[in-house]
């Protein structure tokens, strides 16, 4: 009898999601399997993988292009006894997407693993996220940055925090449960919000010491513990230049896996028309500087690396595309040449 409803109700929920576009279908079935780990589970056998060790995702160079293979799951199970792995690596892997034709994407860290054997078998290296992120094609940026975010959390939550028992993940991987207090876990991301501060025709970008020579970017802080976007943005650019900001734009986000997990909250800020001397935080900044709008369009022609002048000075140059604080800067140039001279 339960049978019979279940197939009935198939029927019926395939029926409905006709009517759904494919968008709404594939995000309906992704919830699915992070609410049924038994689902999840069967989906595993269909999947596909991408792989990690140590949290560095593995690439393929072919030609100049550094591909993100997904492994099917026999073939995920002949690199496993390959290396002597057990069959238990189904349970470390985390659902990372499905393509439109409901085949799910995972991910999975094979950091226990003999890391050459899985190199020469599939011909390929597991690379640093923060060169990977730049070399491969930008569609598979932002999934790697995800992928590896999401093992991440995975792998510094082991216990739970409040009774110190260690914590069970779903088989999606979009949650943990700590068995003894109850507790639920999810993957979190830190808010930052990123600001590029302007005067009206100057825009001020900063340097911090640990940057590469020469590059300049937008200023940027985490959000306290109940602040608001606004607020955040007001107290980083006071704290950071000692200038007070008045309006606000929003521009966009993006999540940004470095040093861990961060949503990149994006924003335009004009500074009080009272104030324009910047008096800079030495302790976390090395230089903040107002730079002209011909400035600014020089500095985005060079390439995202150092390179000095003839004095031996290095050249001002901005974040590469792939990074919001570039969209930032594009956006204000754009916002600068359009206005009526
Ligand atoms: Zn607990």
């Amino acid at each position: 009898m339960a049978a019979i409803y279940q197939a009935l109700h198939r029927r019926a929920s395939s029926l409905f999601c006709r009517l759904h576009s494919t968008y709404v279908r594939k995000m309906r079935y992704l919830n699915e399997l992070k609410e049924d780990d038994s689902l999840c589970r069967q989906a595993q056998t269909s999947g596909t993988f991408y792989l990690f060790h140590n949290l560095c995702p593995f690439l393929q160079k072919v030609g100049k292009k550094y591909l993100v293979p997904q492994l099917s799951a026999a073939e995920m199970k002949r690199i496993l006894e390959k290396c002597k792995g057990t069959e238990q690596w189904m349970e470390q892997s985390v659902l990372t997407g499905c393509s439109d034709e409901h085949v799910p994407h995972f991910a999975l860290d094979l950091g226990a693993l003999e890391k050459s054997v899985i190199e020469s078998e599939l011909k390929g290296s597991f690379t640093d996220l923060r060169k990977a992120l730049f070399v491969v094609d930008r569609k598979d940026s932002p999934l790697l940055a995800s992928a590896q975010s999401l093992l991440r959390w995975h792998d510094s939550h082991q216990f739970c925090s409040k009774t110190g028992h260690p914590t069970q993940k779903n088989a999606a991987g979009s949650k943990r449960v700590c068995q003894a207090s109850g507790i639920t876990y999810y993957p979190q991301m830190s808010p930052v919000v990123i600001t590029l501060v302007s005067d009206g025709s100057r825009c001020l970008l900063a340097r911090q010491p640990s940057f590469p020579q020469g590059m300049y970017t937008a200023l940027s802080g985490f959000c306290d513990m109940g602040e608001n976007v606004e607020e955040t943005v007001r107290r980083e650019v006071a704290e950071e230049v000692g200038l007070e900001v008045e309006s606000l734009q929003y521009s966009a986000s993006q999540h940004w896996p470095f040093p861990s997990s961060s949503l990149m909250i994006a924003c335009h800020a004009l500074v009080r028309a009272d104030q324009a001397e910047i008096s800079m935080d030495s302790l976390e900044l090395e230089e903040a500087r107002w730079f002209s709008l011909g400035e600014v369009v020089e500095g985005l022609k060079r390439e995202p690396r150092p390179s000095k002048q003839d004095d031996g000075r290095f050249l001002p140059w901005f974040p590469p595309r792939q990074a919001i604080a570039h969209q930032l800067i594009c956006e204000w140039v754009k916002q600068q040449t359009s206005q009526p001279a």
